[in-house]
């Protein structure tokens, strides 16, 4: 990339050679004070997790949450998962950050239940080095053990790139994770290139379709046929299917027409911090003891 930049450079002229060149440094002075910062983050507390409700469609209620990270750099100010996570993946940082993901995760998970709110479930991001480092298993164990959550309540998110590596390795690894109780989900579903057939073999929970199919639901679009195809896949392999990234009324009513388990998205609400989610879950709560409500009561 910063090659062709450069070539794109030189064919302009000297003055927009020193314009790319000056631009260059500065991204690479970024990505530095960024690796730089990342690794004292975690020990200056700088992390929180923000929690996106994830609902029900046939009942309307809040059936979980997937967690996302959020990091508060002080000079910096907040910086992206985007932008931070692929430079925790390059440096092996992800490690002890996706297990403090985790724990913090199911902490508060239990927090919730103690507090007297409905059971529900909570997703976390996994990423391709986590998901290879040895005592992955152990570690997972040893979070729930601590924090007493019920293996049940834990969904591990992992893309279609990480469950398309080495067969036997991902099939092996994926029902040590699932021996211990937890739940998978691949996340960003229908991006990757994973065959139909392949997808079958994997002892996996839940299929989380990309949000990318979600964006041009209105007219008969190949986005919407992906959408059908994927729910109708995720029916048939006898998967849980969520959509993602559902901004819309119109989509809500698409996913709801086509029998799609669960929603997440903008329409129902962005990640929110504890207190916030909380808030949520307060509101859901009846006042006189009944049924909870249906967040679709406030859309
Ligand atoms: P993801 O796991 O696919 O998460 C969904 C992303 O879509 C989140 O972005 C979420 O805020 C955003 N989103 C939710 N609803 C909508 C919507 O209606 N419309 C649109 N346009 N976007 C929506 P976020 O929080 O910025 O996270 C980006 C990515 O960073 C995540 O994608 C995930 O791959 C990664 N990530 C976040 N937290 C973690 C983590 O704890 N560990 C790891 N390994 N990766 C993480
Ligand atoms: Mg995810
Ligand atoms: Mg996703
Ligand atoms: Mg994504």
């Amino acid at each position: 990339n910063a090659d062709i930049a450069m070539y794109r450079a030189k064919e302009q002229g000297r003055n927009n050679y020193q314009f790319y060149t000056h631009e260059m440094n500065e991204r690479i002075s970024k990505r530095v004070q960024l690796e730089k910062r990342l690794r004292t983050a975690l020990e200056h507390d700088e992390f929180v997790l923000h929690y996106q409700p994830q609902i029900d469609l046939k009942t309307g209620q809040v059936s979980g949450s997937e967690a996302l990270i959020r990091w508060n750099q002080p000079d910096m100010g907040l910086v992206s998962p985007m932008e931070f996570i692929p430079i925790a993946e390059e440096t092996g940082l992800i490690v002890p950050i996706g297990e403090w993901v985790l724990r913090r995760a199911c902490e508060q998970n239990v927090l919730w239940q103690k507090a007297g709110y409905p059971q529900m479930k909570v997703s976390a991001n996994l990423s391709a080095r986590q998901f290879v480092q040895k005592n992955l298993v152990e570690n997972i164990q040893q979070i729930l053990t601590d924090t007493g959550l019920d293996p049940e309540l834990l969904e591990l998110e992992i893309t279609e790139s990480i469950a398309m590596q080495q067969e036997e390795y991902v099939v092996s690894k994926l029902n040590a994770l699932r021996g211990i109780g937890i739940k998978i989900a691949i996340d960003d579903f229908g991006t990757g290139y994973s065959s139909l057939s392949y997808i079958k073999k994997l002892p996996i929970n839940t299929l989380k379709i990309d949000k990318s199919f979600l964006t041009d639901i209105k007219n008969e679009s190949d986005e919407e046929e992906i959408t059908s195809t994927i729910i109708a896949l995720a029916k048939n392999l006898k998967l849980n299917v969520i959509a993602e990234g559902v901004e819309t009324k119109e989509q809500l009513q698409f996913l709801q027409q086509r029998r799609c388990d669960e929603a997440q998205g903008y329409l129902f609400s962005k990640p929110l911090s504890d207190k916030d989610f909380e808030a949520l879950l307060m509101k859901q709560k009846d006042p006189v003891g009944g049924l909870p409500r249906s967040v679709f009561d406030f859309l």
